[in-house]
């Protein structure tokens, strides 16, 4: 605890005094003509966002909200703008729904996007998941800017800029705030991408030389220039160095927020699934040059109301996906378990280590049978991608395993299941990574270890996996073909939409619910 001695008091008084005194004057002196050439500019902005209505069972995110923050913050401030730094169009599990015999792919992340009134966002890895049709229509309903300076279309041997409506979008764009007197400044923005999606109609020009080539082209034409990133942050790093003049990165692709500064340049990045949004204020003094950059986290929750129109597009949407779920015989809203610790589903761990989330899954499957020895499913069944945190409603449970699918039990050879767990570790790093049970274990030594004991290659074992890991198109498991592999035996499911063994979403309901 801190004690203020009389004299300590005595100067801290004189110095009170003294600084009032002194900001009396500077007021005066920083009169309407000074506060009339500052520009004031504000960027809200989201990254990594799968989940119209929000994640928690709602507590958190949710597009009406972002949008009603936005007419707030326009209201403080007519040059605000809303931007998302890249990954909403995958993974989602409305995404996986069809609608009139079409998935729908993200078309409701951009329907409920325009009716938030999104200004401007770049590419992530998880845009490039779609088809190259679904890419090539979701970017033509969008009302709002993308900006790709270095992602381009590849399409008959040609590499050329993506169109929206008929428009090459473009590598970087300049907006024009203004101030109180109307002079108006030009700020650039860029919008750059991880080249970690490569499918063969996307191409990417390096991160670092682009962001560097496009800034010297713009330079003199600018008073500044922003980026949007979907980089690592270790990367984000990496172009704050090479391109130091950068004032603000505007990062997404890690779902943590998190605040840097790098040199001069500073960069933030928000919660996935609009858990929280960055809130920058950027003040720009026309006749000083001087810029000031002040940025808030903003949790995303009930303290915010819902904006109408965006309500009513997320409405349309969720009504959409609980005809099809009410089918399947699920209950979206439900609520079924409350998480002790965040369950871990980002595909950069779990598609490379064991998580608690695939722990969970896989002890949900074992428990859909009497007699397993033990459950094994592949990473990339898992397509949240994000943290489950609080409260697990049925609709976590669903995007979570969006494919659903049957489960089984069979029986094989220890032999198998060594070449089975083989090339799951050879698949480290994508979604032929296997997720396994904790009474399984990988010695440097011994090799594979079932509760202690060395796995026999001439045993019998009694394992559960699901449909897609029994149909050898998983990388490096061909072998794995129920179908076709004589040494895959007793074969067990359910056609019971009642029962666990249906669908590994039930098995898991059913095993948080026992829990
Ligand atoms: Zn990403």
């Amino acid at each position: 605890m801190k004690i203020f001695s009389f004299s300590n008091f005595s100067s801290h008084f004189v110095l009170l005094i003294f600084l009032l005194a002194f900001a009396g004057c500077r007021s005066s002196q920083t009169s309407s003509s000074d506060s009339e050439d500052i520009v004031k500019l504000t960027f809200l902005h989201i990254n990594d966002v799968y989940e119209i209505a929000g994640v928690s069972g709602g507590k958190y995110g949710n597009f009406a909200r972002v949008a009603q923050l936005k007419k707030e913050l326009l209201k403080e401030n007519p040059n605000t703008y809303l931007i998302l730094s890249g990954d909403f169009l995958n993974p989602s599990v409305l995404g996986t729904l069809k609608l009139n015999g079409k998935r729908i792919s993200g078309e409701q992340m951009i329907d409920v996007m325009n009716a938030a009134k999104m200004d401007f966002v770049t590419f992530g890895n998880h845009e490039f998941d779609l088809k190259e049709n679904e890419v090539l229509e979701r970017i033509n309903e969008s009302d709002f800017e993308w900006i790709a300076s270095n992602t381009f279309y590849y399409k008959d041997g040609k590499i050329q800029p993506f169109t929206r409506k008929g428009k090459k979008l473009p590598t970087y764009l300049t907006i024009e705030p203004k101030n109180p007197k109307g002079e108006s400044i030009k700020v650039g923005i860029l919008g750059i991408t991880t080249q970690y999606n490569q499918p063969d109609f996307v191409r990417y020009t390096d991160e670092y030389e682009t962001t560097k080539n496009v800034y010297q082209e713009i330079e003199s034409k600018t008073d500044f220039t922003v980026a949007l990133t979907h980089l690592l942050e270790n990367e984000d790093e990496k172009l704050a160095g090479i391109v130091p003049q950068l004032k603000l990165l505007m990062g997404g692709h890690d779902h943590e927020n998190m605040k840097f500064t790098y040199g001069k340049t500073i960069m933030a990045k928000a919660d996935a699934n609009a858990r929280t949004a960055y809130i920058h204020r950027l003040t720009y003094n026309k006749k000083t040059k001087e810029l000031k950059i002040d940025s808030e986290l903003k949790s995303i929750d009930s303290s915010i109301d819902y904006e109408p129109i965006t309500k009513a597009a997320i409405e349309k949407w969720n009504k959409i996906a609980d005809s099809v779920f009410n089918v399947q015989g699920f209950n979206p809203d439900r609520e079924i378990y409350k998480l002790k610790e965040p369950l871990e589903a980002r595909e950069s761990l779990i598609r490379s280590q064991q998580t608690n989330a695939g722990t969970l899954i896989v002890n949900a499957m074992a428990s859909a049978f009497p007699n397993t020895e033990l459950a094994i499913l592949g990473s990339g069944s898992v397509r949240l991608d994000d943290q489950l945190i609080g409260i697990v409603t049925e609709y976590d449970v669903l995007r979570m395993l969006p494919f659903g699918g049957k489960i089984y039990q069979f029986t094989t050879s220890g032999d198998i299941l060594i070449q089975y767990l083989d090339a799951g570790t050879k698949n480290k790093g994508s979604g032929g990574y296997l997720q396994y049970q904790e009474k399984l274990k990988f010695d440097a030594e011994k090799g594979w270890l079932l509760d202690g004991q060395k796995i026999n290659p001439k045993r019998q074992y009694t394992l559960v996996t699901n449909d897609y890991n029994l149909s050898g198109r998983e990388t490096n498991m061909e072998f794995m073909n129920m179908k076709t592999n004589k040494e895959i035996t007793n074969v067990i499911s359910s056609d019971d939409s009642k029962s666990p063994q249906s669908d590994i979403r039930k098995a898991v309901i059913v095993y948080l619910e026992q829990l």
